[in-house]
């Protein structure tokens, strides 16, 4: 059975335990087997995770990445409906990664919450500017987000918030579960079956979307590191995994169990259509029109 989320409220009517009465949904898997809890719409009461993250005077930290054409397309977008959106009420900083500082957009921003903006190389390849990340992201805990937040989110920038994506999205190591992948049979799962990969994995337990992960900065440091070091052993063997770093992304959750797993809520396709089961949206993936961004 999943512990408690802090926050979380009692209510008659449960079906995940007799003795506790939890807000549960029955629709949908709210529980990995290795006990995290996967978070949808209608199991946690949103006021109650503000409160106690407010107590504890949390700052957020929120990475994204907007490289070459990235940035005049997606990034005001990103920034402002994240200022709408992203953990509304807390404290957040935003570090943009970009290699044109000049042009990044100034978006109005509330109180307690701020920009700092990071001049990175842009990579001539779109993989390596994706891949190489993982690296950025590691250094710039160290230098300067772990003097400054609890808790990073790493998210790509070709997205847009639409709904909540609050406090209760918070946790030690948060996963996100593929928006494509959530109603299927393992057997889809586009996981690294090449051997001479360091992503190689043989099943996997869930697909996870590396457009969206984060935890405490130990636990994000830990985990960019890793992706940053087995994709340079890649490198090395002149392999490249076959979706990037999510591949590694996923190799890694693979050895080191998510501790919350975030519903396809947090990152939905719009492409797929309704579906009962996706109460809430709170983010989108954009449409992308890749001849245009990738040149
Ligand atoms: N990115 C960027 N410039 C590029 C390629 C990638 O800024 O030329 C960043 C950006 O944040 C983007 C992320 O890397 O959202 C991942 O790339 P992309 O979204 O194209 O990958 P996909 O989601 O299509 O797998
Ligand atoms: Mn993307």
């Amino acid at each position: 059975k999943c512990q408690l989320p802090p926050g979380s409220q009692l209510r008659p009517g449960n079906h995940m335990d007799n003795s506790l009465d939890l807000w549960s949904r029955t629709d949908v898997q709210t529980c990995t087997y290795w006990r995290a809890p996967v978070m949808w719409d209608g199991m946690f009461n949103p006021q109650h995770y503000d409160e106690v993250y407010r107590r504890q005077n949390v700052t957020v930290a929120l990475t994204v990445f907007a490289v070459g054409r990235y940035l005049d397309i997606y990034l005001e977008k990103f920034l402002s409906s994240a200022e709408q959106h992203f953990m509304v009420g807390q404290r957040v900083i935003y570090y943009v990664f970009t290699d044109d500082p000049d042009r990044v957009p100034q978006v109005k921003l509330s109180a307690g919450r701020s920009v700092t903006v990071i001049k990175v190389l842009r990579h001539s390849r779109w993989q390596d500017v994706s891949m190489l990340r993982m690296k950025t992201i590691a250094d710039t805990i160290d230098s300067l987000i772990r003097h400054q937040a609890q808790y990073v989110f790493c998210l790509d920038v070709d997205q847009e918030f639409v709904g909540r994506f609050g406090t209760e999205a918070l946790g030690d190591l948060v996963a996100l579960f593929h928006s494509y992948y959530y109603h299927r049979p393992k057997f889809f799962y586009t996981l690294d079956h090449n051997p001479k990969s360091a992503a190689y994995v043989e099943q996997g337990d869930m697909y996870y979307h590396a457009a969206v992960f984060g935890g405490t900065w130990q636990q994000v440091k830990t985990l960019t590191q890793s992706c940053y070091w087995a994709i340079m052993q890649d490198k090395n063997n002149q392999v490249e995994a076959l979706w990037h770093d999510e591949s590694h992304l996923n190799k890694y959750f693979w050895l080191h169990k998510p501790s919350k797993v975030l519903s396809p809520e947090y990152c939905w396709a719009s492409a797929i259509g309704y579906r009962s089961d996706i109460h809430v949206v709170r983010l989108v993936w954009a449409e992308k029109q890749y001849s245009f961004v990738r040149q």
